[in-house]
């Protein structure tokens, strides 16, 4: 079976890591009730629905 003659060193080792690692920005999906940017599958935080219900009580 054929063996690797030397070990990948660790700066090989990162690049090859650093190409797949890229920081993507967090989306940001319209809510449905108040059209108010929100995180998916979050709560809203301005009205408080989840999937067409109100779940959190906002004041
Ligand atoms: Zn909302």
């Amino acid at each position: 079976m054929a063996v690797p003659k030397r070990r990948t060193s660790k700066s090989k080792k990162n690049m090859r890591r650093a190409a797949n690692s890229k920081m993507v920005p967090t989306g940001f999906v319209e809510c449905p009730q108040c059209h108010e940017p929100k995180l998916p599958h979050r709560v809203c935080q301005t009205c408080g629905s989840y999937n067409g219900k109100e779940v959190v009580s906002v004041d």
